[in-house]
């Protein structure tokens, strides 16, 4: 126990519980919804070049960075904002936006950092619940909203459920929150999105002034272990979220491989290897159904086992199998999608587990 004051807040924060972290070859590191392929020869180039020039700082705000994610979006430099990581990118957007005592509305289950940010933040979490296949329940999400609520979150697809906003869902949640309130919209897995029905928030930018996009670097474009995130929206708000972001917030490898990961032939291979997770996520769904386990929508590289207080039996039973996977405690399992052979490795895993608990 130190004797120095801690805010309360802080000590009664929840825990985030990193995905499991391989201990050796021939396990599946399916818990944190990585890439199963290493980042692209070109970007690996790029950032271990710019290895020999980390004695000096790199550019502050990564305006390179800045300006090659702007030519991407077809948005103004203004519009963006880069961190490390899109997490940390969060606590600065509610750092910026809420007092203390304020109320953030989100989806609940989502992604486990949001309660923390918000408790780091002196907010409260109004978490509300999504329905029983995974999805925002965006009429209650409106009605959660009060003069006290300064941000609505959205994550699409949601981590861990799997679901994506229709673009009408989108349309109605945007829509719905009053301009005063900050729209947060994460979109870290849409590069896996396959359902055409699902709708991409940065087309709602130019209506909508109080919407904020947050995209990472971290999943489809294998760099997680880099720490770049990004947020799109208006200037006004960006530029407010800058003024809170940790000076010199991207390390200079970790510019220079994102900006390696936009040239256009590094955008080219992206999309083929998130098509091909895409197909292999597909492809395992429809051998879990098989099997007859039933399953929300998943349109991010990962799935959700949601088998409540056979949670941590199944972690277990995978674990011994070689196969890590992220469990919830009487919620349900999150697995990523890995390689082909990973993925049947899952497959049969399961298959053994039904036939001795179903
Ligand atoms: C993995 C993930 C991110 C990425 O976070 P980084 O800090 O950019 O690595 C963001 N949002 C959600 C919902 C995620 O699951």
């Amino acid at each position: 126990m130190t004797p120095v004051h801690i805010r309360s807040a802080v000590q009664t924060l929840p825990a985030y519980v990193p995905g499991a972290r391989s201990t050796g070859d021939g396990i599946a590191k399916l818990s944190s919804n990585e890439l199963p392929y290493p980042a692209q020869d070109s970007v690996i180039a790029a950032l271990t070049g710019a290895a020999t020039g980390v004695n000096r700082y790199p550019e502050m705000t990564g305006d390179t960075l800045v300006e090659a994610i702007a030519r991407r979006h077809s948005v103004a430099p203004e519009q963006v904002v880069v961190g490390n990581g899109s997490v940390a990118l969060v606590q600065h957007v509610l750092d910026t936006v809420c007092d203390e005592g304020d109320d953030v509305v989100l989806p609940w289950r989502s992604f486990e950092a949001y309660p923390i940010c918000i408790a780091v933040a002196g907010a409260r979490a109004i978490k509300v619940p999504v329905t029983a296949d995974g999805r925002h329940d965006v009429p209650a999400m409106l009605a959660a909203i009060t003069p006290r609520t300064r941000v609505v979150i959205a994550c699409t697809p949601n981590n861990p459920t799997g679901p994506a906003l229709t673009a009408a869902e989108l349309a109605e949640l945007v829509e719905g929150v009053p301009e005063r309130v900050l729209v947060l919209v994460d979109e870290a897995y849409l590069d896996f999105v396959t359902d055409d029905a699902v709708g991409d928030a940065l087309s709602l930018l130019a209506d909508h002034p109080n919407l904020l996009v947050s995209r990472t670097f971290s999943k489809a474009h294998a760099l997680a272990g880099m720490r770049v995130g990004y947020l799109v929206g208006e200037p006004g708000i960006i530029s407010a979220i800058r003024s809170v972001a940790t000076p010199f917030g991207v390390n200079l490898p970790a510019q220079a491989a994102a900006v390696a990961a936009l040239e256009p032939a590094a955008l080219a291979e992206t999309a083929r290897r998130a098509a091909a997770v895409a197909a292999e996520r597909d492809r395992v769904l429809d051998a879990l159904r098989e099997q007859g386990w039933q399953l929300p929508d998943a349109q991010g590289n990962f799935y959700w086992l949601q088998v409540g207080d056979q949670t941590t039996a199944l972690a277990a039973h995978l674990r011994d199998a070689g196969i890590l996977a992220r469990p919830f405690t009487g919620e349900g399992v999150r697995i990523s999608v890995g390689t082909p052979a990973e993925n049947d490795r899952v497959l049969a895993a399961v298959a053994a587990w039904r036939a001795l608990h179903a």
